[in-house]
């Protein structure tokens, strides 16, 4: 097909409905077309170069176009791009199945595949819905967070919590049970992320479970980051399970966002010693080359849909191209080069840089908040600081903001007026100074209406 440059913008505009983007501005305005990329840096077709600091929407990890990567895929690709894994097998999945388990918490033990984060979480609702109905106490209710964010296909927006994006579809939704953000909790009860809010979330959590028998609770694992970086007080998500296990319910951690090193750690699991009855992968699990996701899950749940042909307890779910061999080869490498690299003992002074620079912001007019997980950090920006008003939704200040930065050579996408930073974990310290120095002058610059 031939193309040029003012054709692509063109059919971009005509034909493209983008994700998340109101149209109607985006066909007014000059939108950014990448055409390559190298290590953390994307190029657009103008040849215009970018620092890729929310990791191409939090999933790049080890950089683009990285050779090792790269060749695992190709080397796959030689041999075939796809078989499918209903009931037959092939060599990466099965490889990638071993390593996941091997690097996740004690008690996964089972790998299912599919292909987004929605998915993924999908799948645990369903597994966890299904496992108490084979073992014949059926039971209904989730219990969630509000504003959480579990991905867009329905299961996964009746769980969350995100009013914008998903109250819209209200009564197509199953009902769920709702506890309050942790964090907006802390903060409008005590000013602070603490323990006495901690305490208060888990007290109404166990009120919930000795009043009604629920099928899983379902949260992010130790920060709501869709929401816009709101962390969980330390010590939350351990609480949580600590209360599930007593009450004989089934938690579902979502580690979409925070896998794959973003906290520190590879999950953040780990941080507070949880082992969930689920966990779902996504969004780095292939380093950022291709979707794939998969949902962890016990030795327990398994056995509960074990059974003879006949009597018809398997789960019934599968996606034509879950287990594609592509993307667990890639993903294989991807999990290899942690090891290879030390991604993680490399990304230690790197979140210490992050956390210095950061404490700059709280002096930058307009912002409010800076919150910080690891490697992943939001900063708030306020129409009036000291009130924590918020600018009126329409005024798109965080796009505003994130569109001087690209002028500044740094790729980001706000979230709300949420400044977003998810960095590659391969960033190097200049970069990071760079991304930071960038998005402080251009905060400086911003002139509301
Ligand atoms: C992004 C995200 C999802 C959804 O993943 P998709 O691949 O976009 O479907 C689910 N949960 C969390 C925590 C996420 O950040």
């Amino acid at each position: 097909m031939n193309w040029d440059k003012e054709t692509l913008k063109k059919w971009d505009k005509e034909y493209f409905w983008h994700p998340f983007t109101q149209m109607k501005v985006y066909a007014e305005e000059d939108n950014l077309i990448f055409e390559r990329g190298e290590g953390v840096y994307l190029y657009d077709i103008d040849g215009n170069k970018y620092i890729d600091a929310i990791s191409s929407l939090w999933c790049n990890v080890h950089g683009h176009n990285h050779p090792y990567l790269n060749n695992a895929l190709v080397s796959q690709l030689c041999k075939v791009a796809h078989t499918t894994t209903l009931g037959s097998s092939n060599i990466p999945a099965i490889l990638l199945t071993k390593k996941l388990v091997d690097i996740t918490p004690p008690s996964l033990t089972k790998v299912f595949y599919s292909e987004d984060g929605a998915e993924s979480v999908e799948i645990a609702i369903k597994l966890a819905y299904h496992y108490w109905k084979n073992k014949g106490k059926p039971r209904k209710k989730f219990v969630t967070l509000s504003e959480a964010y579990h991905g867009d296909t329905i299961g996964a927006v009746s769980v969350g919590g995100i009013e914008t994006f998903h109250f819209t579809y209200k009564d197509l939704l199953f009902d769920v049970i709702r506890l309050p953000s942790p964090y907006l909790y802390c903060m409008e009860n005590y000013g602070k992320l603490c323990d006495r809010g901690k305490e208060d979330l888990l007290s109404m959590l166990k009120e919930i479970l000795e009043r009604e028998e629920i099928v899983a609770v379902v949260l992010e694992a130790g920060i709501q980051a869709a929401a816009g970086m709101l962390p969980f007080p330390k010590g939350f998500l351990k609480g949580v399970r600590e209360l599930t296990k007593k009450y004989d319910t089934l938690l579902i951690v979502d580690e979409v966002a925070t896998g794959f090193g973003r906290t520190g750690t590879m999950f953040y699991c780990e941080q507070e010693d949880v082992s969930p009855d689920f966990m779902c992968l996504g969004k780095g699990i292939t380093g950022g080359y291709l979707p794939l996701a998969a949902t962890l899950t016990t030795d327990e749940i398994f056995e509960a849909f074990l059974g003879e042909f006949g009597e018809a307890k398997h789960f019934y779910h599968g996606h034509t191209y879950t287990g594609n061999n592509l993307a667990c080869a890639v993903a294989l490498a991807n999990i290899e080069l942690f090891e290879k690299e030390e991604t993680l003992k490399k990304l230690k002074p790197k979140i210490e840089i992050l956390s210095e620079r950061l404490d700059e912001f709280f002096y930058v007019k307009y912002v409010g908040d800076v919150r910080q997980l690891g490697f992943m950090a939001g900063i708030e920006l306020y129409k009036d600081k000291e009130k924590k008003e918020k600018f009126p939704y329409g005024w798109r200040v965080g796009f505003k903001v994130a569109r001087k930065c690209w002028e500044k050579g740094v790729f980001l996408r706000p979230l709300g007026d949420v400044m977003v930073l998810m960095m590659p974990l391969v960033i190097e310290e200049e970069e990071i100074n760079k991304v930071i120095d960038v998005l402080k002058e251009s905060i400086n610059e911003f002139e509301p209406q």
